[in-house]
């Protein structure tokens, strides 16, 4: 693995589109191949890989670890202590648990709502009418900043097929004055970049291909 393919989607993205580079299934070495050219936001899926690279990269204090995994239940403390953001909150009893636990813990995480916007089983998130419903209430839930929605295409979809999905995000998020919408993978991102990204989640496009 190098640089170039970091380097060349850099270079299109526009200035407003964030690049969390997702690092899973790669080393903590490939980490600073990225990091060395001015990446500081790193995306980890799996705890337990996610804190051993942590740990080996101390010393590189301006990475900003980002949590896009499923968040389980009896982690969240974890996530909290280990992780600036978490782009995968899924439930309305996560999110609240998250809020407690950062209060006791004297953090402030940034969070993303996974929203489900199609009928994909193996996808998860909140309803976007229980989370409308919702919203007065949990925008005031404390030790937390909701920053924005995030939500991940099915597989297989067309350019068009793609670009609605994602705009229904970014619809959401606009009626709910979120700024952020954390949208686009490697095979989807150019259409989350057309619909209002703020985020790609980018890995094997940048990394290579994973063993998982
Ligand atoms: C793995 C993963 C990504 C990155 O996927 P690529 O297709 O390798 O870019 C993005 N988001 C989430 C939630 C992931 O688990």
């Amino acid at each position: 693995m190098d640089n170039s393919n970091y380097l060349q989607i850099k270079k299109k993205l526009p200035l407003n589109v964030n690049l969390l580079a997702v690092s899973k299934g790669f080393s903590s070495e490939e980490i600073k191949i990225i990091n060395n050219q001015g990446q500081k936001d790193f995306g980890e899926s799996r705890f337990q890989e996610a804190i051993e690279k942590q740990l080996l990269l101390k010393n590189f204090t301006n990475i900003k670890w980002h949590f896009i995994g499923r968040v389980q239940s009896n982690k969240i403390r974890k996530i909290v202590q280990n992780f600036k953001y978490i782009h995968s909150v899924d439930s309305y009893e996560k999110l609240l648990k998250i809020s407690n636990v950062s209060f006791e813990e004297k953090k402030n995480p940034l969070i993303m709502l996974q929203v489900k916007l199609s009928d994909d089983p193996n996808k998860g998130g909140f309803d976007p009418k229980v989370l409308i419903e919702k919203w007065d209430h949990i925008k005031q839930f404390k030790s937390i900043k909701i920053k924005g929605l995030m939500t991940i295409n099915p597989k297989g979809l067309s350019s068009a097929e793609n670009i609605k999905l994602f705009k229904k995000c970014r619809n959401l998020a606009d009626s709910l004055k979120l700024h952020d919408c954390s949208m686009g993978m490697s095979g989807d991102w150019e259409e989350a970049v057309e619909a209002g990204s703020t985020w790609l989640r980018l890995g094997s496009i940048i990394f290579g291909n994973r063993s998982y």
